[in-house]
């Protein structure tokens, strides 16, 4: 036992000179700040140098333990602040163009890369919001229903139809307003998407039909319509 006794206290009388010397040598560095600067920088380049891998380990290492305890350190309000500079910081970076582009394609090559799950995800998502509006969702499948089977109005012939009633809404006849494709007779009543049945109309008064079956209008003449 005396042998352990003994042991022990050269254990720690070693510790004690081990810890004198290390604060000497701090205090020591501290005092010749300068020369040390230079000192630990060669120093640095030739463990660098000797082995790049190892340094930069190193490196990494101390910057996570100086992060740690600064994090360890933080009070609620730094925490908060920091949390709101990364999140203004994020948002700023999400909204840059090319960032956008990038995302983007990276879902693209996601989407390619298992197209049945993203079909699956994306059926799921269409079912909910169904299951929200069930109004707008009846209608939306009415309406291309029938826009697929009663066929296409050409650009060309849109374009003939729109110079018949003059650029202006078919039925009240106001000009340079936002004109939509209205159906004569409703596609819910049977009415097709082709050139014989589509007129042009503005917003309001296409919401104001909205199914009824107005009659058809008279293209427009300017001379009839200023008198
Ligand atoms: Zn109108």
């Amino acid at each position: 036992m005396a042998d352990c006794d003994s042991t022990e206290g050269t254990a720690d009388a070693l510790a004690a000179q081990r810890k004198a010397r290390a604060a000497y040598m701090r205090e020591y560095r501290k005092r010749n700040a300068e020369k040390y600067k230079v000192i630990d920088k060669e120093k640095a380049a030739r463990q660098r140098a000797k082995d790049p891998e190892k340094f930069l380990a190193a490196v990494n290492d101390r910057t996570k333990r100086y992060r740690e305890r600064k994090l360890a350190a933080e009070t609620p309000e730094e925490r908060e602040r920091r949390l709101e500079g990364n999140r203004r910081r994020n948002a700023k970076y999400a909204a840059k163009p090319e960032v956008k582009a990038m995302k983007e394609a990276k879902r693209l090559a996601r989407v390619a890369a298992d197209p049945e799950k993203y079909k699956a995800k994306s059926r799921e998502s269409a079912a909910k919001w169904r299951e929200r509006h069930p109004d707008k969702a009846l209608n939306i499948i009415h309406r291309r229903r029938c826009i697929v089977e009663s066929g296409d109005v050409p650009a060309a012939e849109w374009a003939a139809t729109l110079a018949l009633y003059g650029h202006r809404c078919a039925y009240c006849r106001k000009g340079e307003v936002k004109l939509t494709i209205d159906h004569v007779l409703p596609l819910s009543k049977g009415g097709t998407h082709t050139p014989d049945n589509v007129v042009p109309a503005c917003g309001s008064c296409n919401s104001a039909k909205g199914d009824r079956l107005w009659p058809r209008p008279e293209p427009y003449v300017a001379d009839a319509a200023t008198t």
